[in-house]
């Protein structure tokens, strides 16, 4: 007897195929598809899903919740979204492998504005000890990739030095290790020490080792790196190529304060796919990006970890380094006007609470000091645990990126302070609610491909990412004519409104879109 029975809805595979209407029963924790009119089975449960669109649960791409979800395992903003499967360890940051513990809790420091630092047990070490903590302790599932900067900590400690032979050779096996544990592949960051001191061979030897197993190099590409535009990619395609790796090109957009648009970034892309990249990207349907706010400074600020980051932003004459150096690169002093841009939050001192929400030109104005010295000091105060949000995506050309063939949905959901970027809690729902249903940018079953089977084929999740007989019952309902993200710069902490149901490995979790309370999900092992 199935344990639950959804009647009456539409189902849309995953495939990109035209829903149909069908019965989908959940026996255990795998799918069977009951069509015709003839009579049901006996079931514990039936849901009456009328008008609303049954498919399979979302898989994330980029999602920085490795550490919250063990804090807040109900993960609200995101199974209200009907995301089933989260990929972590995105932008070169991953919390395992680690040598020992005071080197992970010194990590959890430095990245504290991207990834949070929640009271939680830091009780791991390997990859496999860290994946161990998600099974059946979450609401949905997590696949993990190893960053490249875990791997040079381990390996060249926190300074910027060139990795040799041997140093390459041993990240190699501690990667190849990471991955017969069950890592989907490497992941980089290059605007995030220590993994940005990576050389582009450094990162084309790793990635020979992920290719040898069919992983995937999913990259937060060198951002800086020559014309900034299209270089930093030729970089990633190089890397990609010499390592015969897989790639996906993370956050992938055009920046709004580019004057080229993005028609030279599609051009690159597909002039790279028809020479035989094997290439995929993920974008967020929002204009505001968000990560830790020390990604403002330069990496020399940044070397040898938090200790010494935190003492050379004390420092007067590393301070008088900065401003000439920022004097000299930037003669307009775009990077001082651009902090009327930056607004920050998740502060843990109760005096610089009411900063939350505020932008570094206002608080530099506050307190009455230039914007560089209130910038360095209020990340000294904080131990550098400061998250910020800021323009991202030119709006006018992002739906050209959501649309494309080759993109799928990655939220790039931080969870900190009382203003994060709005896509962590609508992204899903505001493809589905204003790209889909009032913009007719692309079609729903279009649309949910891109959100389930897309990206388990890019990751190689197995029975997932389908909704067919035999496959695992991650499962999403939603209603098509309702399903709206309410988040939004402004009001960012809000919950999407129309997805009902939401199914983890048999499991209800969301409930006419309230959370149950069950914890189903479980870390998903590359290959098992
Ligand atoms: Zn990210």
């Amino acid at each position: 007897m199935p344990e639950l029975l959804i009647t009456g809805g539409t189902i849309v595979d995953g495939t990109g195929n035209p829903g149909y209407p069908a019965t989908v029963a959940v026996e255990g924790d795998r799918v069977r598809i009951i069509r015709g009119n003839g009579d049901l089975p006996e079931s514990g449960r039936v849901i009456d899903a009328t008008g609303l669109v049954v498919c399979p649960g979302f898989i994330d791409v980029h999602s920085h919740s490795g550490l919250v979800i063990q804090e807040d395992p109900k993960h609200l903003p995101k199974v209200t979204q009907g995301v089933t499967t989260e990929l972590i360890g995105v932008d070169g940051n991953s919390y395992a492998p680690f040598p020992n513990r005071t080197e992970l809790e010194r990590f959890v420091t430095f990245n504290a504005g991207l990834d949070g630092a929640p009271n939680i047990r830091y009780d791991w070490d390997t990859f496999e000890s860290f994946l161990s903590k998600f099974d059946r302790t979450t609401s949905v599932n997590i696949a993990c990739l190893v960053g490249n900067s875990a791997l040079r900590i381990c390996e060249l400690g926190w300074d910027q030095v060139e990795a040799d032979q041997k140093a390459k050779a041993n990240m190699r096996g501690m990667l190849r290790e990471a991955i017969e544990e069950g890592a989907f592949g490497l992941s980089s960051g290059l605007d995030y020490p220590p993994g940005s001191y990576a050389s582009t061979d450094e990162l084309a030897e790793l990635c020979k080792e992920v290719a040898r197993v069919g992983g995937v190099y999913h990259t937060h590409v060198r951002y800086w790196l020559g014309d900034q535009y299209l270089d930093p990619y030729h970089e990633a395609f190089q890397i990609a190529r010499s390592g015969n790796c897989p790639l996906h090109l993370t956050h992938f957009y055009h920046k709004s304060w580019n004057p080229h648009g993005s028609g030279p970034m599609f051009d690159l892309l597909e002039h790279e796919e028809r020479n035989g990249a094997d290439v995929t990207f993920d974008v967020y349907p929002y204009e505001w990006s968000s990560t830790r706010l020390t990604i403002f400074l330069p990496q020399w600020i940044q070397a040898g970890g938090p200790e010494a980051t935190v003492a050379r932003l004390s420092d007067s004459s590393c301070r008088a380094r900065f401003k000439a150096e920022l004097a000299e690169t930037d003669p307009e002093g775009s990077w001082r006007s651009f902090q009327d841009w930056v607004r920050v939050g998740y502060f843990a001192l109760p005096e610089n609470q009411r900063y939350e929400g505020m932008t570094m030109g206002e608080i530099g104005r506050q307190r009455g000091h230039d914007v560089v010295d209130a910038f360095c000091d209020l990340l000294v105060e904080e131990n550098l645990r400061v998250s910020e949000v800021d323009p991202g995506p030119a709006g006018h050309t992002l739906p050209k990126f959501i649309k494309h063939r080759l993109s799928m949905i990655g939220t790039d959901s931080i969870f900190l302070g009382d203003r994060p970027s709005p896509r962590t809690y609508g992204a899903y729902p505001r493809v589905l609610g204003e790209f889909v249903r009032e913009e007719g940018l692309l079609s729903l079953p279009e649309a949910v491909r891109k959100f389930t089977s897309f990206p388990a084929q890019r990751l190689g999740l197995t029975g997932r990412g389908v909704l067919r007989d035999g496959f695992i019952a991650d499962i999403t309902i939603f209603d098509p004519a309702r399903v709206k993200a309410l988040a939004t710069y402004e009001q960012p902490r809000q919950y999407s409104v129309g997805i009902e149901y939401v199914i983890v490995g048999g499991t209800l979790v969301l409930d006419r879109g309230k959370h149950t309370g069950a914890f189903p999900g479980r870390a998903l092992r590359r290959g098992r």
